[in-house]
């Protein structure tokens, strides 16, 4: 161990109430620093020639340092190890958001002796707002997260389901890795419904050079993986999705002139109410490529249910048969496909798994939430009861931001439970989507906040297991063709 480190143990060892957390240690530059927990507050301890660098307490030889936005960019230069980075030419890659700011030490250790690439701060505009968070914030988070379980693997920052311009801007100034644009405002959903008249006379009014150059590319002619298309199909698909398109070519264009370093560009569609067809995948995919987008992934809206926080619900068959041609298109481009809200869909993984190679991006979400309140459940009944009722009677209002389709009238009075049934009373699935989705409403209330970080902050190491086993599972369906190959 070099002298400086030697010197941050001595100081911190003679420091009153203060607890280190040992694979946190470590030093560069003649600087060594280390995660501490202070009369109950997680802090960073630093000493050495950058000290200066970072801004806090002094004592003694130490500073100790409040986990904040300019504190993790100071870490970033000491150690570059916990800034994020872009995911390309990884083949498995993972989004496991952290809506707390708690979760990623255990989501660390989760995807320990598995090959994948994890990205730990990944939040959307709709979660940044419901916990009134920043994406600097989201992924000072995950820097001290890196640091404290002494992780050098690498992680990237999904600015996740943005929209706009504003929105890529703001998360690429915030030091976001990865750029999921969610094209959802300018997909035709109607036009996805209309009749053939309908679609006949929408077409015909579209710009003539539209629907020549569609024409001309896409008529007459045995397509790669889908075959030939009729008149009356391309129409529907370019009425649904040129603007889309545009769309996503204005935006790649906005990250690539305004990036510093390498970016990986996902291109959602899923965030819509049909589910897209293999056709349209296609015809998407073959316009970005020729238009010099280069997606690292692409998320189509898969058949089936894929609800926040529970199983699938669908047809299986339909699902794989559909996925099957998902992954050929995207092979044949050369992307991966992106599974979003993949949190506890089980019976998809296995085929997810089998079909790509894990060749694949996953997206969790929220469900570390879940873990935190099986905790709670646990250890804090009355906390539990409480919030219960909070987002049972706040259902409607939690309903505006997710849906979810579970009835909370079948979930059984919490009043006539015993304590010890709750952590098994959150896993009903009604009652886990009620939970699930009240997270932000929860978090703006004082009472809770106050009760719960504390909760949280004495519970850690039973939150992370929590999470290993958790995230562990879908990891082992995911990786198990690999491990077999
Ligand atoms: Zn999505």
């Amino acid at each position: 161990m070099s002298t400086i480190t030697d010197s941050l143990l001595e100081a911190l060892h003679i420091e009153p109430n203060t607890v280190l957390y040992e694979r946190s240690i470590d030093a560069a530059a003649g600087t060594a620093c280390a995660i501490v927990r202070r009369a109950g507050e997680k802090l960073l301890a630093v000493t050495g020639e950058k000290i200066s660098a970072f801004s806090g307490e002094t004592s003694g030889k130490l500073k100790f340092c409040p986990l904040t936005v300019e504190n993790a960019r100071a870490l970033h230069e000491l150690l570059p190890y916990t800034r994020p980075r872009s995911h390309a030419g990884h083949k498995f890659t993972m989004g496991l958001g952290d809506r707390l700011g708690l979760a990623t030490p255990g989501h660390i250790r989760a995807i320990a002796g598995y090959d994948v690439y994890p990205v730990f701060a990944q939040q959307s505009i709709r979660e940044l707002t419901l916990t009134n968070r920043t994406f600097s914030e989201v992924i000072a988070a995950a820097t001290f997260a890196v640091l404290q379980e002494g992780y050098k693997g690498g992680y990237g920052a999904d600015g996740d389901h943005l929209k706009t311009e504003e929105e890529i801007g703001y998360a690429i100034a915030s030091g976001c890795t990865m750029i999921t644009l969610d094209c959802s405002e300018h997909i035709d959903i109607q036009a996805a419904a209309y009749t053939q008249a309908e679609v006949d006379a929408a077409y015909a009014v579209l710009p003539e050079e539209v629907r020549g150059h569609y024409e001309a590319t896409y008529l007459d002619r045995e397509l790669p993986i889908i075959g030939s298309l009729s008149l009356s199909e391309l129409k529907r698909i370019v009425l649904v999705f040129w603007k889309a398109i545009l769309h996503a070519e204005r935006c790649y264009q906005y990250i690539d002139a305004i990036k510093t370093a390498d970016v990986d560009f996902e291109m959602s569609i899923d965030e819509t109410r049909t589910i897209t067809s293999p056709a349209e995948h296609y015809i998407v995919a073959s316009e970005l490529f020729a238009h010099g987008v280069h997606p690292v992934s692409l998320a189509p809206h898969f058949s089936g249910e894929f609800e926040k926080g529970i199983e699938y619900s669908g047809n299986l068959n339909d699902f794989a048969r559909d996925f099957v041609a998902h992954q050929e298109i995207a092979e044949h481009f050369g992307y991966k496909l992106s599974v979003h809200s993949g949190s506890d869909k089980f019976s998809v993984f296995s085929t997810v798994g089998r079909v790509t190679g894990c060749h694949v991006h996953v997206k969790t979400a929220g469900t570390n939430w879940l873990e935190a309140m099986r905790v709670v459940a646990k250890h804090d009944p009355a906390l539990y009861r409480r919030a219960h009722k909070f987002a049972l009677a706040h259902r409607a209002e939690a309903e505006k931001y997710y849906h979810v389709s579970t009835n909370p009238d079948e979930i059984p009075n919490i009043d006539l439970q015993n304590d010890a049934y709750l952590p098994e009373y959150l896993q009903l699935p009604a009652s886990r989507q009620t939970i699930h989705i009240a997270y932000g409403l929860l978090l703006n209330e004082k009472w809770f906040r106050d009760a719960f970080f504390p909760f949280m902050a004495a519970h850690e190491e039973e939150y992370y297991a929590g999470l290993v086993s958790h995230i562990g599972r879908h990891l082992m369906y995911l990786t198990a063709e690999r491990r077999n190959a």
